[in-house]
């Protein structure tokens, strides 16, 4: 196997040509767009420390859920923690089991599958079901308040940030007597190249 140094959309279709993955889509904006500290050799000081501190404060948050909730805090859930942290954009549950296993981790899927459960509920994660490609997660840290375009042809992921949303969800919800914590939505969008789209995979 390659040495690792980094995710990008390329070396993950790459690296996963047997078509277990072939419907990655890696997020080219996201912070965490990052090999850990120890193989991340290209990347500047700065931002290592940033990510470093950035895993530590989600490894205490999943600690203490885990110790308030009676869950054992094991060498497995936090290790699917710090995998996480390495992708950028969504993933889903096989993807990430796919992932650990070709870095070399012995974790079963059902690991995976639970871990994964606990960390939406410690608000580590956030769960999007997308039309196109079922159930993703991505970390709720990464991009605070952005919602999604998707193509119903591709499968494609677009984020975006729009402060005019986030004003019209506090609007409505101060009509309805509420106060908007959180929104999410989905744009549901096609291609302008469908059949010859630049984006699917393989192409
Ligand atoms: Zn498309
Ligand atoms: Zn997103």
């Amino acid at each position: 196997m390659q040495k690792y140094a980094g995710i990008g959309g390329f070396e993950i279709k790459r690296r996963f040509a047997n078509g277990l993955a072939a419907k990655w889509y890696i997020c080219p904006q996201s912070k965490f767009g990052l090999a850990p500290m120890k193989d991340a050799a290209s990347s500047g000081a700065v931002v290592r420390q940033e990510y470093s501190t950035e895993v530590e404060r989600l490894r205490q948050q999943f600690a203490q859920y885990l110790q308030e909730h009676r869950y054992r805090n094991t060498q497995e859930r936090m290790r699917i923690l710090e995998r996480i942290t390495e992708l950028s954009g969504h993933f889903t549950a096989d993807e990430l089991y796919v992932y650990m296993r070709t870095m070399g981790d012995r974790i079963s899927r059902a690991t995976v599958y639970s871990t994964l459960e606990l960390l939406v509920r410690c608000d580590i994660l956030v769960r999007h079901r997308f039309e196109s490609g079922g159930t993703r997660f991505e970390l709720a840290s990464r991009l605070p308040n952005h919602d999604h375009l998707v193509c119903t042809d591709c499968g494609r992921i677009v984020e975006f940030c729009s402060p005019g949303l986030v004003e019209l969800a506090q609007r409505i919800a101060q009509e309805h007597q509420l106060r908007a914590v959180r929104h999410s939505l989905q744009i549901f969008a096609r291609c302008p190249s469908y059949g010859n789209c630049p984006h699917q995979y393989g192409q």
